[in-house]
């Protein structure tokens, strides 16, 4: 099989029967429950785009291990250009859904596993990479959607995994058998958890020999038995479920994030790709982070595209586009914007290969591009609101405007510019409100914050990567420390020769 159809994924997805709970409910048809399918509607854009020959050479590639052409989001990097790939297409991407599209974590996930399973092989003679290379054929030739689980609840954030008082808030193996493992735990804010396929699980932070039973790495259906998933609200979430595509400011697309249980799942050897390896924990987790770190670079760009796009109208339908604090606003925000993608890229082109092959991008670069994410669009979407105006978040709603009595009078009182309809003023605004304070602010505000590590977990990477050592050795050669110092002449007596001292010197010699 090759490239799949939106309406395939959509068939699969409806087929895969998840257990979704949301609101204190059990989903059945989470594919058209109408909070839920706009983060479908999102994922989906992963596979319509790559059926188009315009974007093939951003969304498609060519399998390094079975030369077939490949959705990129389950590709393994083999070039800088292909890291820089990525991130044009999650801007791609960001520009059409307005939101989180969900399909990144995956990707991330076989990038840094890909070369950690090769070089825990190498160390400890086991043979994971070979098992997970047949995996991710698997997810190539079926085009299939994996969700890369990292972050565990980690309850007591003081304290190991092995430490905890409740050890399932960190995904753990309670039973090892002939054929496989079982496992138990969770695993918080999954992004787009609901909608995959496949969920590849990896632990969540560097770990001592102790923690052997928290070493975990493996994959498994999203439907195993013993899987289920609580999803998390967002924002004004409840708008979707009043038939009102004004309010909801994107009515198409959204993200997704849900608590994922593991309630004792088994897992044949065949998917496990750690087991008690502790010592290659922490480069997991920072490799994946790292990818996770670039692809902020692209799909936040993206969506910064749209915020600003939106911003632009607003002005012009208040009627003050010309303004001059207006245009430099638009400016600011498309620097910050740019700003990001230009972290995004430099990363990807500074990339090096590893031992197993990939490439993999530049951790100090990386992780200042997501440190930057943490501050830039809070900058952007603070810029939005100005340019908005108030009414973004006072206007009345879309069945007041669709009232007969009331409609007229709300269409009258909201009309900006004059060629320009209050319908499509209301539109804008309400896509701005969406953005910065409603369903996609889960992805362009606090995700930023948060997701791919908080900033302190940025700061820390960036104080590992930054050679402190060599910049100070270059400050002491300019410096010229450690160096014989040749003191300066002593000072003649009364301060030294000035012009008229020159004269005073002079007339005595005279
Ligand atoms: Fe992809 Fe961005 Fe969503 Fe992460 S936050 S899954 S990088 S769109
Ligand atoms: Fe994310």
């Amino acid at each position: 099989m090759g490239l799949k159809t939106p309406e395939q994924f959509l068939q699969e997805l409806t087929d895969l029967h998840l257990n979704i709970y949301l609101m204190g409910q059990k989903v059945d048809d989470y594919v058209n429950h109408p909070i839920i399918r706009p983060s479908i509607n999102s994922m989906a854009m992963t596979y319509e785009l790559a059926l188009q020959p315009e974007y093939a050479d951003l969304m498609t590639a060519t399998s390094h291990i079975t030369g077939r052409t490949i959705n990129r989001f389950t590709h393994i990097h083999q070039s800088r250009e292909d890291l820089a790939k990525k991130v044009k297409m999650q801007r791609l991407l960001g520009q059409k859904t307005g939101s989180c599209f969900q399909r990144c974590v995956g990707m991330d996930a076989i990038n840094a596993l890909y070369s950690v399973t090769y070089e825990t092989d190498k160390a400890r003679g086991t043979d994971y990479h070979e098992r997970f290379k047949k995996y991710l054929v698997y997810l190539q030739d079926n085009d299939l959607v994996a969700d890369g689980a990292m972050t565990d609840p980690k309850g007591d954030r003081s304290l190991a995994p092995h430490e905890q008082a409740d050890p399932d808030v960190f995904v753990h193996v309670v039973e090892k058998r002939a054929d496989g493992i079982v496992v138990r735990g969770a695993k918080a804010h999954q992004t787009g958890a609901c909608n995959s396929h496949e969920v590849i699980v990896m632990p969540t932070v560097a770990m001592r020999p102790e923690d052997a039973d928290f070493a975990v790495s493996f994959s498994c259906p999203a439907n195993a038995e013993g899987i289920y998933y609580i999803y998390g609200r967002q924002s004004c979430d409840t708008r979707k479920l009043e038939d009102n595509t004004l309010d909801v400011g994107n009515a198409r697309f959204g993200g997704q994030e849900a608590l994922m249980v593991f309630d004792d799942v088994f897992v044949p050897w065949e998917n496990v790709y750690l087991c008690g390896e502790t010592e290659f924990s922490g480069a997991l987790v920072e490799r994946f982070a790292g990818f996770h770190r670039q692809s902020y670079g692209g799909c936040k760009v993206g969506v910064g595209d749209v915020l600003i796009g939106a911003s632009a109208l607003a002005a012009d339908y208040n009627g003050v586009p010309k303004a001059s604090h207006i245009k430099d606003k638009l400016i600011e925000m498309t620097h910050l914007n740019e700003t990001l993608f230009s972290c995004g890229l430099a990363c990807s082109y500074e990339g090096v290969e590893m031992p197993a092959g990939n490439y993999q991008i530049d951790m100090l670069l990386a992780n200042v591009c997501k440190q930057n994410v943490t501050r830039f669009p809070y900058e952007i979407a603070r810029l939005a609101e100005d340019i908005a105006g108030g009414l973004m978040v006072t206007m009345p709603a879309a069945q007041d405007l669709a009232d007969e009595k009331i409609g007229p009078i709300v269409e009258k009182y909201l009309a900006g510019q004059c060629d320009v309809p209050t319908i499509d003023r209301m539109r804008v605004l309400r896509l701005i409100e969406n953005l910065t304070l409603g369903t996609a602010a889960v992805g362009y505000r606090t995700e930023s914050m948060h997701g791919a590590g908080s900033p302190q977990a940025q700061r820390i990477m960036i104080a590992r990567q930054s050679n402190m050592e060599h910049k100070k050795a270059l400050a002491k050669e300019l410096a010229g420390v450690g160096k014989p110092w040749d003191p300066p002449k002593a000072a003649a007596p009364g301060g030294g020769a000035g012009p008229d001292d020159g004269e005073k010197a002079k007339g005595d010699a005279e």
